[in-house]
């Protein structure tokens, strides 16, 4: 019977550019509906850009554009990536449409009649340079936890601690450099904590997470025990200036992310419905008996799963069929990283000539429908799909076609009975499972097994020895027939993962498309194939090499402002010793070398610093001026020893607010790259140098 099938995944931000962690959700579903699609199942796959926000808002004021501008380019740029790597959206749309404000509207105005809208005084910090209230990403400041300086107003990047970004210590605005003052104002809020969300949710949510065990115990630990009420209620709105949505009656007040960007599932499927004459209540109506799929990343579970269904259920639509939550991308084993180049963009993925199905079979045999993180081995990576994809599954076709194209006019034999083939067509269904339930790595388990025995069985009948015996050919046309049989149905098995590969090996053996039905009926004798051109190229280490070189984001004071700031000392050393391990690549060119003002510098004064345990203080004289810097050299020397000594600072490294105080520049000290302490060695230049001259 057929099914009609409704799904999501996460609208990304339309403020940033597409990378390979992103892919792992776009990539998955993409997986799941083209299975759905190949079983025949009317299935539709819709999502949006996420255009609304401070942050859209502040970086087209930056550009000198206006937001409408950023995200119409944002949207071009965010589909290309999506069409590069096969994601085939049935609409790809945008929260600034009409469709998402009409349904932002409508759902507000039934929640607010349903008494779930509530106004109420917040405090929040306010920059009064920028007149503006500032987003807790906005603001920095010093840990209040472990004191580390230019930390976020929500969590610290230093020692991990979560707060508020009203207990930052010494808070700045990240727009204007003013301190912020804490102003009250109006925030609209919907009331989660009511005792019908309570009720409605603890009956509700446990279906639209059953696929999932991990996450029914999430929702469980979110909702507490029978009688607890642990469930807050949540800000919906945010005050102008605002790139976003007014709010209707509320002057001034914009519907923030909640009531705006999941909205936009809505706005895209309303979208795609005019242009295919679809009827949107049958989907989404409150009586839908269609199924209404969420893919998103485990980071909004709680909103998919508890604040969603319960915005939904009280606005008189229907809720999710079910939340199908992923964990996050690591690559080598570590979170995505600029300066190792591993935070790789879909873009120079594709630019550097890589193959997008090569990735999406690699996540398809790692993803497997739980929670936990996947892992891009790069080593693995190619090892991989070298063995699986070109070395089992292709080399079937390219081992079989010739002689059928040479020696019997691209003509297929009759298949006989053949328990390869039997056991082959067979697995349709226990396969079909393991895609049905979002099992990818599973299937691609099984798949390859099956390819095992191809190979074993076309190994032992070798065609091409066949070839050369003497009134063999009917025996030679059998045995490559059956090898193509073969291939066809491994074919079918993957082409949800493998949708450019599926399309020319169609070709290839002259039908139209693959439906997951047609594993059960063989192609005829005497049907006509196409010659074999060859269909996968091995992945090239060089290749690997190369797109690692091209997202590692160069070390120079100019790279990016924030993430230079971000990092401490301690952590860029940690990161350029790993940069160190691998190749003198990429090279930077005499631009971004004289880009760093590195000076002579006398050492006026150093002096211990009270609570630190690394720092020593220094008095720097540059020959006009003197400029404090904190040097993470206290285990190596003795203040007394530096007084007077030349040293070579960076002159033109941005000012960093430290703990105690600010440091105006950096010292330059040798150390082993190994990370094993075998001491600091503070660099001097020869003798005649003077304070303030230029190191080049
Ligand atoms: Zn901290």
């Amino acid at each position: 019977m057929s099914r009609r099938i409704l799904v999501t995944s996460a609208l990304p931000y339309a403020n940033g550019a597409i990378h390979l962690g992103h892919l792992v959700e776009y990539i998955q579903t993409d997986i799941w509906v083209r299975f759905q699609k190949m079983r025949g199942h009317q299935c539709w796959y819709v999502c949006a850009d996420d255009t609304h926000g401070t942050p859209i808002m502040l970086r087209a004021e930056k550009e000198g554009i206006k937001p409408e501008d950023l995200i119409a380019r944002v949207h071009t740029e965010h589909s290309r990536d999506f069409a590069g790597f096969h994601v085939a959206f049935d609409n790809y749309h945008s929260t600034h449409s009409d469709e998402t404000r009409h349904y932002a509207e409508d759902i507000y105005g039934k929640l607010k009649a349903a008494g779930l809208i509530e106004v109420r005084a917040i405090e929040q910090h306010y920059d009064p340079v920028k007149q503006m209230f500032l987003p807790d990403r906005f603001i920095k400041g010093e840990c209040p936890k472990c004191g580390a300086a230019d930390q976020y107003g929500d969590s610290c990047e230093a020692c991990g601690a979560a707060y508020a970004p009203t207990e930052l210590k010494n808070p700045r605005s990240a727009v204007s450099g003013a301190v912020p003052e804490l102003r009250s104002s109006d925030h609209y809020f919907f009331k989660l904590s009511d005792p019908r969300c309570q009720e409605f949710l603890r009956r509700a949510t446990r279906e639209v997470c059953k696929a999932q065990p991990e996450a029914v115990n999430k929702l469980q630990e979110w909702l507490g025990a029978p009688g607890e009420n642990k469930l807050t209620d949540w800000d919906i709105s945010r005050d102008a200036p605002y790139f976003g949505f007014e709010i209707p009656g509320a002057p001034g007040k914009y519907f923030y992310v909640w009531l705006d960007a999941p909205i936009g599932y809505m706005g895209s499927f309303r979208n795609l419905c005019a242009k295919k004459g679809i009827d949107f209540d049958d989907f989404w109506g409150k009586d839908s008996t269609a199924e209404l799929y969420h893919f998103v990343g485990k980071d909004i579970l709680y909103f998919h799963a508890l604040f969603w269904p319960a915005e939904l259920e009280h606005a008189g639509y229907r809720i999710p069929s079910g939340v199908f939550a992923h964990g996050f991308l690591t690559v080598d084993g570590a979170k995505m990283s600029k300066s190792r180049g591993t935070f790789i963009t879909a873009e120079s993925y594709l630019k550097e000539g890589l193959n997008p199905e090569w990735l999406r079979y690699y996540f398809a045999a790692k993803l497997n429908g739980t929670m936990e993180d996947i892992d891009l081995n790069l080593e693995d990576f190619v090892a991989r799909v070298n063995s699986d994809l070109v070395g089992k599954y292709i080399n079937i076709a390219s081992r079989c076609a010739g002689f059928i194209s040479k020696r019997f006019d691209g003509k297929l034999a009759a298949v006989g009975s053949n328990s390869i083939i039997e056991e082959m067509a067979a697995a349709a269904e226990p396969v079909a499972q393991c895609f049905e339930a979002r099992d990818f790595a599973r299937a691609v388990r099984e798949i390859m097994a099956l390819a095992d025995k191809a190979n074993a069985y076309i190994a032992t009948a070798k065609p091409w020895e066949i070839a050369k015996q003497e009134g063999q050919d009917a025996a030679l046309h059998q045995v490559c027939s059956e090898g193509l049989a073969m291939f066809r149905l491994l074919t079918i098995y993957l082409a949800p993962v493998l949708p450019q590969l599926a399309q020319s090996a169609a070709r290839f053996l002259g039908v139209e498309r693959f439906t997951w039905a047609d594993a059960a009926q063989p192609l005829p004798a005497g049907h006509r194939i196409s010659d074999y051109e060859h269909l996968m190229q091995r992945v090239d280490t060089k290749q690997i090499d190369a797109l690692v070189a091209a997202n590692r984001e160069s070390l120079a004071p100019a790279a990016d402002a924030h993430s230079q700031q971000r990092h401490a000392q301690h952590q860029q050393q940690a990161e350029d010793k790993v940069q160190a391990k691998s190749a003198w690549e990429p090279f930077i060119s005499i631009d971004d070398f004289s880009k760093v003002d590195l000076r002579i510098a006398r050492i006026a004064n150093a002096e211990h610093v009270e609570g630190a345990e690394k720092l020593l203080k220094l008095t720097l004289d540059l020959g006009t001026e003197t400029r404090t810097v904190f040097a993470g050299i206290k285990s190596a020397y003795d203040p007394a020893t530096l007084v007077g000594r030349l040293t070579v600072m960076v002159a033109n490294l941005a000012p960093r607010k430290m703990k105690f105080g600010l440091s105006e520049g950096m010292v330059l000290a040798a150390s082993d790259p190994d990370g094993k302490s075998t001491g600091l060695f503070l660099l001097s230049p020869d003798s005649g140098a003077q304070p303030g001259m230029r190191v080049k």
